[in-house]
C-alpha cells in the first residue's frame, strides 16, 4: 500500500484510505530515506497500522528541488506477508499440509494458521530421529522430546536466504500404516479361516468314507446299527480300498470256516483216538474185558458207592478148570477162542452198568458186583457156571468140539467189611482153591452179614 509523507508533518504517515495518522519517525525506512537519502528495503517486521501483520517496507526520498538537496518526504510501500495465506490456501494439499516460511534469522514470516505459531517468533523445532524411519525427515514442534514424531517435512532455502518448510502431520500416516497392517492381518486371518475350512472339507471327503470303511469292517459293526454304504460315488481310492478289504474279509471268512471245519474234524478224530487209547489201556486185547489194573482202580469207587447206600458188595474170582489140557488137546488158538466165548458169556450174565467184569490174568477172571443181593448171588453164579459147562466150543483148526468148566470162589459182604481189595480177593481165592480141591466146576461163596 503506497503512503506519502507530507512536508509539514514529515514524521507522520497519512493513510490515504482512512486518513489515520501514524508516527513513523523512528522507523528505519523513514530514517534511511528521509535523512540518509537512500532507497531502502527493510527486513521483515511487525507492521503498526495494518493489523500487526509481518511486513517488509520499501522506501525512497523525494525532494523539493531538482538538485535533490532538500528532502520533502519519502515514498514508502509495504509487502504484507500475511498474504502468503492466499497461496497457502490455494494449495491443493492445504488440508493435509502446513507451510512455515522463515527469514534468514529463522524468524517465522508466515505459518499456516493451524500450526498456531506466532509471526516473527523463532521457528523452534527438533528433528526427530527416534524409532521411525522415513525417506523425509521428521520433526517435533510442540513436544520436542517425544519419541512420537509430530510432522514429516521437506524444506527449501530461497535465494534471499529464507527457508520454506512444508509439514505434514505424521500421526495420520501412522494411522494409515496401522490401518494397512490391520487390513493385512484381517486378510491373513480370513485366508487362514478359508484354508482351515477347505482342509476340513477335503479331509472330510477322505476321512468320512474311511471311517465308514473302518466301521463296516470292525467287529462291532456287525450288530444292528446301520452303517452308511460305500459305492462308486465315494472317492476312487477309498472305493478301491473298500473293495479290496471286502474281498479280503470274504476270503478270511471262507478260510476261517474251512479252518473251523478242519479243526472240528481233527478234534473228533483225536477224541476217537483218545477214547480208543483209553480203552486199550483199560481193556484186555484178547477178550475185550476190563483188565486187572482197571478193576483194581475202580474197586474203591464201587466200595464208596455201596457204603453210602449200605448195600452188600460181591467179589468173585473164576478160574477155568484144567485149561492147560484144552491148549494141549485142541491147540492154543482153540484156547484163545475159548477165552473169548467165555468172556462173552460173562458179559451176558453180569450186564449191569455198575458190574465190573475183568480178565485177571491167564484163564482167571475177576468180578466186582456192587449192590449184590446176598440171597440170589450164589444161585446166579451157579447159573453162569452151568451155562459155561453147557457151552460148546469149536477148535478153529480142526473144528473139533469141546467144552470146559469153571470153578468159582466168591465173597459177599457189607461194604465196610474191608477197605482193601486184597482182603476180599483173599477170601474169594481161598474159596476158589477149595472149589478146585472139592473136584472143580463148583461155586463156593462166603456171605458175611452182621
Ligand atoms: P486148574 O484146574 O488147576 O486151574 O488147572 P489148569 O490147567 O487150568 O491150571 P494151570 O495153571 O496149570 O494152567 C493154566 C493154563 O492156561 C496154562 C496156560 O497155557 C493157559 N493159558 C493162560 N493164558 C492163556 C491164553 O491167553 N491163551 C491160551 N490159549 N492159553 C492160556
Ligand atoms: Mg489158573
Ligand atoms: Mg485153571
Amino acid at each position: 500500500m503506497p503512503t506519502l509523507l507530507m512536508p509539514a508533518q514529515f514524521s507522520r504517515l497519512i493513510n490515504i484510505d482512512n486518513e489515520q495518522n501514524i508516527n513513523i519517525k523512528d522507523r528505519d525506512y523513514f530514517i534511511e530515506s528521509f535523512y540518509n537519502h537512500r532507497l531502502f528495503v527493510s527486513s521483515v517486521f511487525l507492521g503498526r497500522g495494518f493489523g500487526n501483520d509481518a511486513i517488509i517496507a520499501m522506501s525512497a526520498p523525494f525532494y523539493t528541488d531538482l538538485q535533490h538537496t532538500t528532502t520533502a518526504g519519502i515514498v514508502e510501500g509495504s509487502l504484507d506477508l500475511s498474504h502468503f495465506s492466499h497461496i497457502d490456501q490455494n494449495n491443493e494439499y492445504t488440508d493435509d499440509e502446513s507451510v512455515v516460511m522463515v527469514d534468514e534469522q529463522n524468524q517465522i514470516i508466515y505459518s499456516s494458521e493451524k500450526l498456531g505459531l506466532t509471526a516473527l517468533s523463532v521457528f523452534d523445532f527438533t528433528v526427530n530421529d527416534g524409532v521411525y524411519r522415513t525417506s523425509l525427515e521428521l520433526l517435533n514442534i510442540e513436544h520436542p522430546d517425544s519419541i512420537v514424531p509430530e510432522y514429516i517435512y521437506a524444506h527449501k532455502t530461497l535465494e534471499n536466504g529464507w527457508i520454506v518448510y512444508i509439514l505434514k502431520e505424521f500421526s495420520p500416516l501412522l494411522k494409515l500404516a496401522e490401518e494397512q497392517m490391520f487390513s493385512s492381518f484381517l486378510m491373513l486371518l480370513i485366508s487362514l479361516l478359508c484354508t482351515f475350512y477347505i482342509s476340513r472339507k477335503l479331509s472330510a471327503l477322505l476321512t468320512v468314507p474311511l471311517e465308514v470303511v473302518a466301521n463296516q469292517f470292525s467287529t462291532s459293526a456287525t450288530g444292528g446299527t446301520k452303517v452308511p454304504s460305500i459305492d462308486e460315488n465315494s472317492p476312487k481310492e477309498v472305493f478301491n480300498l473298500y473293495q479290496r478289504l471286502a474281498a479280503s474279509k470274504q476270503q478270511l471268512i471262507d478260510n476261517q470256516v474251512e479252518l473251523e471245519e478242519t479243526v472240528a474234524k481233527r478234534t473228533e478224530e483225536l477224541e476217537n483216538a483218545n477214547r480208543k487209547l483209553k480203552e486199550l489201556v483199560d481193556r484186555d486185547s484178547l477178550t475185550g474185558l476190563f483188565n486187572r489194573r482197571y478193576a483194581e482202580g475202580k474197586f474203591n469207587e464201587m466200595l464208596d458207592f455201596c457204603m453210602r447206600s449200605e448195600q452188600a458188595l460181591t467179589v468173585v474170582v473164576l478160574d477155568l478148570d484144567l485149561f492147560k489140557e484144552v491148549n494141549d488137546n485142541y491147540g492154543h488158538l482153540a484156547g484163545d477162542e475159548c477165552l473169548r466165548i467165555f468172556s462173552q458169556l460173562l458179559q451176558k450174565y453180569f450186564k449191569r452198568d455198575i458190574d465190573i467184569v475183568a480178565r485177571y490174568g491167564g484163564e482167571e477172571f475177576l468180578l466186582i458186583l456192587p449192590l449184590s443181593n446176598a440171597l440170589h448171588i450164589k444161585h446166579h453164579l451157579n447159573s453162569f457156571r452151568e451155562a459155561v459147562s453147557e457151552q460148546k466150543f469149536t477148535s478153529p483148526e480142526d473144528k473139533r468140539e469141546f467144552s470146559v468148566t469153571v470153578s468159582i470162589g466168591a465173597i459177599t459182604a457189607n461194604a465196610d467189611y474191608a477197605n482193601d481189595l486184597d482182603k476180599w480177593i483173599k477170601v474169594a481165592d481161598d474159596n476158589l482153591y477149595q472149589a478146585k480141591q472139592d473136584g472143580r466146576n463148583r461155586t463156593i461163596i462166603d456171605i458175611i452179614t452182621e
